[in-house]
């Protein structure tokens, strides 16, 4: 009876040896990741070499290739996005000074906020005003009712900010 036991717990070995080898990679899976990983994305690689976007990902890290930003798993990153429209613009400062021109109060409440929560002044919370709920410090915006009064902000979510600056825009 054990040796039965014992030849069956060495099958059991074996096919655990084996699904090892099946997933280690070969050199010349290796080779093929370092020649591609920068033209290729990550998952045209894993697809290629019949394995996960995952198990790509880890091995590169593994061997110290850099991803960038090309390698993003779904392929809508930057240029090969439909609504990509060439990255911050190079007049960024002219539309910046649009701005101030078309909207001067927008622009002074919001420039008094950052700099009252800058020394103090204003104190930014982690709750959200109007849902109750917590969020991280940078994801909190402050909300003007109206921009004559550019230190009486509400601390909103960006959804709930979002819902009243749609409230104030259908008043108005
Ligand atoms: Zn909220």
């Amino acid at each position: 009876m054990p040796e039965v036991a014992c030849s069956n717990h060495v099958g059991l070995m074996e096919d655990k040896m084996k699904k090892i080898k099946r997933n280690r990679w070969t050199k010349e899976e290796i080779k093929y990741l370092k020649e591609n990983y920068k033209v290729t994305f990550y998952s045209d690689i894993a697809k290629c070499l019949g394995r996960t976007h995952d198990a790509v990902t880890s091995m590169a890290t593994k061997i110290g290739l850099k991803s960038c930003k090309r390698n993003r798993p779904k392929e809508q990153g930057g240029d090969r996005n439909d609504n990509w429209k060439g990255g911050i613009s190079k007049n960024n400062y002219h539309y910046k000074k649009i701005q101030v021109k078309r909207y001067p109060k927008r622009v002074r409440a919001r420039g008094a906020v950052y700099d009252a929560l800058k020394n103090f002044v204003l104190h930014k919370p982690t709750i959200c005003e109007k849902c109750k709920k917590t969020f991280g410090k940078c994801k909190i915006e402050g909300h003007h009712k109206d921009y004559d009064k550019p230190l009486d902000v509400n601390w909103l979510c960006a959804r709930c900010h979002r819902k009243a600056d749609k409230i104030m825009v259908d008043k108005a």
